[in-house]
């Protein structure tokens, strides 16, 4: 039998600025091979060809700044209570490794669902979230978290783990290692620089929450005398193999520093606008710095909806802009090309071009929220939702089939996942704290 697989469509979106139409898709095991005009096949369709009809096959998105299992407290980061400090942080002392694992999978539905291929995600017990990504065939860049201060996890073993972690999955096809410091307050300097070190000797990126809360600033502040993200440039451990996400609070000269040390800022819109500190992407911009999209999680954003994000990420940074608004084949080529392109370090392009990853989505077309359709690209941005997406190819491998997906069975996933819910609510006292309103 072939390895090839035709897909044809009545548009192929091969990156941000090339579209075809009515073309045929062929894909050899994980790879594009081609994209060719369907008059360019013989009358008797090959082995293996699907007709697609009226969609639009686009590049997948990835979402370069994710705590997939983050998703039990949606709904409760909008009170008197911080949304990471009580929040986010309140449940996780609470996990382990199977609920992980089962919250990892309901999150990564989600992320599916809205067309995302890849996520870069950065949590305790990666090793579940890496697992996870293996049975669901969402492709994974992961990180083991790492924190020397204040985590529920903390000391040598968890920066073992990390190693081993890496080690483990340095050859899988779907999961990729990152080193992943959790920020400049909790992860001591020597730590810091010991994981920046490993990561360059053992040719890995590095994923890190980078100048992101008021608390932390004031923390680095009055231990370093310096704003985060100078103090990792002190530290020397900022570089075009980092992936900052956030860099929202900061002070002159900041985002000159990191401008200079070619790190990769990530925006995470929802989270930053619903907070009231956006990064500020137009002051990137002018410094030349081509800043990435990413959701964070529940608490701060409360889905994993890279379409969601590419809107707002547009939004946000136009309602501050002075000149240059950017436009949404801007959005749509961060988060199809350029996230996968920096976190992959170079590896992966993100667009459908021969001999690039078949990592791709199907866009329906004939739905009331697509029609008129003028300009395909800057619908899929500004009209399209998980509605829309019906198909989603990853390695070639079909994931989402008609909105069911084909390597799990959706109701024990989202069974399972409402079980571990209960069951970190209850350890944590958090069935009670919402009762009494503790979240209001
Ligand atoms: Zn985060």
């Amino acid at each position: 039998m072939s390895s090839l697989q035709y897909f044809s469509a009545k548009y192929i979106v091969e990156d941000s600025t090339h579209l075809h139409k009515d073309s045929v898709l062929i894909v050899e095991g994980d790879l594009i091979q081609d994209i060719v005009h369907i008059e360019s096949l013989p009358e008797k369709k090959p082995e293996n060809f699907n007709e697609l009809g009226e969609v639009i096959i686009s590049p997948g998105f990835t979402n370069a700044h994710s705590h997939v299992a983050l998703n039990s407290v949606k709904g409760l980061g909008y009170g008197g209570a911080s949304a990471l400090y009580d929040v986010m942080w309140g449940i996780e002392p609470a996990l382990d490794d199977d609920l992980v694992y089962k919250l990892s999978l309901l999150g990564m539905m989600d992320a599916i669902s809205s067309g995302t291929t890849s996520i870069n995600d950065h949590y305790f017990f990666a090793d579940s979230v890496a697992k996870a990504c293996e049975r669901i065939g969402i492709r994974g860049f992961i990180g083991h978290t790492i924190m020397t201060e204040y985590g529920p996890w903390t000391g040598n073993e968890q920066i073992s783990l990390a190693k081993s972690f890496n080690n483990n999955w340095k050859n899988s096809k779907t999961v990729h290692p990152i080193v992943a410091p959790h920020e400049t307050s909790t992860v001591s300097p020597k730590v810091l620089k010991e994981l920046s070190n490993y990561a360059l000797e053992n040719n890995l990126l590095t994923h890190i929450h980078l100048a992101q809360t008021q608390k932390e600033m004031e923390y680095i502040k009055t231990n370093f005398e310096t704003s985060p993200i100078k103090h990792a440039y002190n530290l020397g451990i900022l570089n075009e193999k980092v992936i900052a996400a956030h860099c929202n609070v900061v002070e002159d000269g900041d985002l000159e520093l990191l401008a200079e040390s070619k790190a990769f800022p990530v925006f995470c819109p929802t989270t930053h606008g619903i907070a009231g500190k956006p990064m500020n992407t137009n002051l990137l911009s002018e410094l030349n710095v081509d800043w990435g999209i990413g959701t964070d999680c529940s608490g701060g954003n409360d889905d994993y909806d890279m379409l969601e994000e590419m809107r707002t990420a547009l939004v946000l940074n136009n309602s501050v802009a002075k000149k240059d608004f950017i436009k949404p084949k801007e959005v749509f080529r961060k988060a199809s090309e350029e996230n996968v392109k920096r976190i992959s370090g170079g590896a992966f392009s993100g667009k459908l071009s021969k001999n690039q990853k078949a990592d791709f989505i199907t866009v329906l077309i004939n739905t009331p929220r697509m029609l008129p359709l003028h300009d395909v690209v800057n619908n899929i941005v500004m009209c399209a939702s998980s509605k829309e997406i019906n198909d989603v190819y990853i390695d070639g491998k079909c994931v989402l089939k008609n909105s069911k997906f084909q390597q799990i069975d959706e109701q024990a996933v989202l069974e399972d996942g409402m079980d571990a819910l209960n069951k970190i609510f209850v350890k944590t006292g958090f069935d009670k704290k919402i009762l009494e309103g503790d979240f209001l």
